[in-house]
């Protein structure tokens, strides 16, 4: 086995190569990255989708009996269709001091400078463990993370911290909004207009549903609960698509909407759900199966994100501001992984090179200047881990 030795540039030149948008296998990646492990003689675990076309990757560098660090990060990446880019997506640009390709930033950035490290990892003995944590399908919804933080919970001991590495231009986050989003189809009753009153018109039902919903979003913005630290300080609810009818002189029998919530976490999203629910079931829909009772309401769950909230006193808060030079802490508005990992039970922060305004954008870029911070970032951390009793 050979140890090939990258910089944290050629890794990313590597990683980026690799075409792995969600919509495809992100096995390519994870093979090299496991044969590049395997030449340090470091085993990786892949914890396969159902298709057996997705992998997570899980390794440990250092003893696997102590609690240790996980550097979490996601394989995929959003499509460059319909995107004007100057140059090939998948080759790395290196110009003006910026690096160019899809993912560089969102985020095989961190990926990259943590593999690179892996040699220094190795150089003398860690105390506690570095996990590598990569994931599948983060941008379908942060679909691949659940099985990968399942499987790092059943390790006989609990990481004690893990790092997402997300573009925060390394700052120090603590927290974010969940994500819940729904579709809804509503059945209703066909006929031609002149016997509305016989049928059951399902934009008019989808509507009253739609004003509920938009009741809800009110009540959260008037009433609370309320976070200061997010902008907007409150949950917000809204209906993004509409679709029904198909000529005004008949009543229609079909109409779906999408509605997503995006709740702080003093707000239970399912709560939420579960109310809208049983306003449709209770108030709407005996109204409509009076007259058919094949009508109704139909609700499915399309993607959720676990919101993600940690104590800004936290003690490993306290070890990644001080990994990271930074003397204070943020929330955000963008949704990460960070909750599935919170929620196992392993204190996460999200800190990472880059800046989330150039992710999902043609030209996506990360500067040189943030790798080296993030480099930075690792040198310290293994350090600690060095000394680490
Ligand atoms: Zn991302």
């Amino acid at each position: 086995m050979t140890k090939a030795v990258l910089s944290s540039q050629e890794m990313l030149a590597k990683l980026v190569s690799f075409d792995t948008t969600s919509v495809r296998t992100n096995l390519e990646l994870i093979h090299w990255v496991q044969d590049y492990l395997s030449g340090y003689g470091i085993k990786s675990d892949l914890i396969y989708d159902e298709t057996k076309n997705k992998a997570n990757l899980h390794a440990i560098v250092g003893p696997a009996d102590k609690a240790g660090v996980v550097l979490s990060g996601h394989t995929d990446v959003v499509p460059t269709e319909g995107q004007a880019w100057d140059s090939d997506p998948f080759t790395l640009r290196d110009q003006n001091d910026m690096l160019f390709a899809r993912g560089t930033c969102d985020m095989k950035g961190f990926i990259a400078v943590a593999l690179a490290k892996l040699p220094q990892m190795l150089d003398r003995p860690l105390h506690a463990p570095i996990h590598f944590a990569l994931s599948y399908d983060e941008e379908l919804g942060c679909l691949g993370a659940h099985s990968l933080a399942d499987h790092i919970t059943k390790m006989p001991v609990m990481p004690k911290l893990c790092v997402v590495g997300e573009p925060t231009l390394m700052k120090t986050i603590t927290g974010h909004k969940g994500i819940c989003d729904l579709e809804c189809r509503v059945h209703g009753k066909e006929s031609h207009s002149s016997l509305a009153p016989y049928s059951v018109n399902a934009v008019e039902y989808a509507a009253e549903l739609i004003t509920y919903v938009k009741s809800v979003a009110r009540r959260m913005a008037n009433e609370g609960p309320f976070n200061k630290a997010f902008d907007p300080p409150f949950t917000t609810l809204h209906t993004g698509i509409v679709k029904g009818g198909t000529a005004l002189n008949i009543v229609p029998n079909l109409c779906e909407f999408s509605f997503e919530i995006r709740n702080i976490p003093e707000v239970n999203s399912e709560e939420l759900v579960e109310e809208i629910r049983q306003y449709a079931f209770k108030n709407l829909e005996p109204r409509m199966k009076d007259i058919d009772p094949k009508t109704g309401f139909e609700f499915k769950y399309t993607a959720g994100v676990h919101s993600f909230d940690i104590a800004n006193d936290h003690a490993m808060v306290d070890l990644v501001l001080q990994l990271s030079g930074a003397n204070s802490t943020e929330k955000v508005s963008f949704a990460t992984e960070a909750g599935i990992f919170q929620n196992k039970g392993i204190p996460t922060v999200v800190c990472g090179p880059g800046s989330i305004a150039q992710a999902h954008k043609p030209n996506e870029f990360v500067a040189k200047e943030q790798l080296v911070k993030c480099e930075n970032f690792l040198d310290r951390l293994v350090d600690t881990l060095r000394k680490a009793a």
